[in-house]
């Protein structure tokens, strides 16, 4: 995917259904509980426009924590609300409307402003602060298009034009050295849906590799077994912490993650009891921080 400041000529135009029509064969292993060859040929193709429709971004905020087909799925087989897409903002709840012959909805907010060109969310994409990456490989499992490259205690990098801005790699970061920037990003509707088309498939592809080495004993460990020994590999030869602290900054890691995601949740949807949760974890992390 490339960054382009395109002129307007897509932004100001009403959103449109895009002329791609997938074909949903070949799909991934995870996605084989949808059960859509048990659907008829007209629920299929609608879940495939529907798919079609959304960003790709895989990011889980419409509640579908494994991506947009099993949200395009829940969209015709179970009713569920089409206007949940962030990434995709006013715009795709507009498509989808017209695609569902539906009134449209107030598109979900997000806690990003509106780029005035596209009329959705404006997009980001994260940069590791490479000084401070520790090389522990926590983030790489976590990225669904397989953006981030680098190898046990060495520092990584994200190749931006991949990154889909989804935020999954923040979380596990333990030391908080994924920034996230705002890009400019106006491409017209062609390059748009051909765009989402290479992202679906980086992350079918993703999947694909993550089961076939879930699988195959023979050859390749599961991912988080890597992952693991890659993180031992670390504790035991580069950081040259004492037991306490590495405990204290375990701790401090663990709390922040929980932080990153009420905050990631918060800005979707306010909570109070989320709210006072994060609030609760803030002055724990603030004591831990204090002690240290
Ligand atoms: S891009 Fe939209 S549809 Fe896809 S996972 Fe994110 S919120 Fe869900
Ligand atoms: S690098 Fe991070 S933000 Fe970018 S796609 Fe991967 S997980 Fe998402
Ligand atoms: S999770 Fe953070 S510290 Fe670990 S490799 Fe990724 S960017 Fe570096």
């Amino acid at each position: 995917m490339t960054d382009t400041l395109h002129s307007a000529h897509s932004a100001q135009t009403p959103a449109r259904i895009p002329i791609i029509e997938e074909r949903l064969t070949g799909l991934p292993l995870l996605f084989d509980s949808l059960q859509l060859e048990s659907l008829s040929t007209q629920a299929q193709k609608l879940i495939a426009q529907i798919d079609a429709c959304l960003p790709q971004t895989q990011c889980g905020l419409c509640d579908h924590p494994d991506g947009c087909l099993p949200y395009a799925t829940a969209i015709v087989t179970q009713h569920e609300p089409f206007n949940k897409c962030v990434p995709g903002g006013q715009p795709v709840t507009d498509a989808l409307a017209q695609l569902l012959g539906q009134e449209t909805l107030p598109a979900a907010p997000s806690k990003w402003k509106t780029d005035e060109i596209s009329g959705r969310p404006v997009e980001v994409r994260a940069v590791i602060r490479e000084a401070d990456c520790i090389g522990c490989t926590k983030c790489i499992p976590a990225c669904p298009v397989d953006a981030i490259v680098g190898t046990g205690k060495h520092m990584h990098t994200i190749f931006t034009d991949l990154c889909t801005g989804c935020e999954l790699c923040l979380p596990p970061c333990p030391v908080d050295c994924i920034d996230l920037i705002e890009v400019e990003h106006s491409p017209t509707e062609l390059e748009r849906a051909q765009e989402q088309a290479h992202l679906r498939q980086r992350y079918h592809t993703h999947l694909d590799r993550v089961a076939e080495q879930m699988t195959n004993r023979s050859r390749a460990k599961p991912v988080v077994s890597m992952v693991e020994a890659k993180l031992g590999n670390v504790a035991n030869q580069a950081i040259d912490i004492d037991a306490a602290e590495a405990k204290s900054t375990i701790a401090a890691a663990k709390l922040r993650t929980k932080i990153k995601k009420l905050d990631k949740q918060l800005s979707v949807r306010p909570n109070p009891a989320k709210q006072a949760e994060r609030e609760r974890l803030q002055a724990e992390l603030e004591t831990l921080l204090d002690e240290a």
